[in-house]
């Protein structure tokens, strides 16, 4: 399985063929669906058959394999057959605001101190917990620093490192509760110019400016040490 969103998160469809289907899902040999996971929900979509016929996509998993993307057709949709080509196309103003937000989070772990223990992107609103003892954190000066930061402009991209080199920088690995993937002897890192730097599967945006203004919604103490977070879109 080609993953095309992994060097290439603009990139909305792409021709497949279909290397399976049953009551699971459909399985092609390449695909810009990214699969749930690391705080991002799953593409939905369309995959586009030679008869202009289309098979509505609801979601889509990581399977058993650590390269297997399973596309999840809408309950009763016909399966394709394996071998036919199809036109595999993302929705693509959702994935964006999903990239959007990715992008903030990871902008929203530089202008905050303090562990990040959990998180999850949502459409036009996403979070993120702290473990962090101070019960004083204020919604404004954050969404002030997440403002100033997302105006700045950032460039932003993947880095692929060794687990080696990982291993001899722990300091990279913010996220507590979600382990980067390692033993295929690389991890890739997102990179915030200047900004932030750590372990990220995700899809992302170009540059900081297009996450576009945010801000703090809620601050929520979720026992002694842990502060969620919420951002919204603030337009
Ligand atoms: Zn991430």
């Amino acid at each position: 399985m080609e993953q095309l969103f992994r060097d290439d998160a603009y990139c909305r469809s792409c021709e497949a063929t279909v290397v399976g289907a049953d009551e699971t899902g459909i399985r092609l040999d390449r695909t810009v669906f990214y699969p749930m996971g690391g705080g991002q929900p799953g593409d939905t979509g369309v995959l586009r058959r030679a008869d202009g016929d289309e098979i509505r996509i609801q979601d889509t998993r990581k399977g058993a394999a650590h390269d297997d993307v399973v596309h999840v057709p809408d309950a009763g949709a016909a399966l394709p057959k394996v071998g036919e080509r199809v036109t595999a196309e993302i929705d693509w103003e959702r994935r964006y605001r999903l990239m959007r937000m990715h992008s903030c989070l990871h902008v929203l772990c530089a202008a905050v101190t303090g562990d990040v223990t959990g998180g999850q992107v949502g459409d036009g609103k996403g979070r993120l917990d702290f473990n962090l003892p101070d019960t004083r954190l204020d919604k404004d000066a954050i969404t002030a620093t997440l403002n100033r930061i997302i105006a700045e402009d950032h460039a932003v991209a993947p880095r692929w490192i060794t687990d080696d080199e990982l291993a001899a920088n722990p300091q990279l690995v913010r996220t507590m509760s979600v382990k980067p993937p390692s033993g295929s002897g690389r991890v890739r890192l997102l990179e915030i110019e200047g900004v932030d730097l750590q372990p990220c599967g995700g899809t992302h945006v170009r540059r900081t400016g297009e996450i576009g203004p945010v801000r703090v919604t809620k601050i929520e103490n979720k026992g002694r040490q842990n502060r969620r977070i919420n951002i919204a879109f603030a337009d």
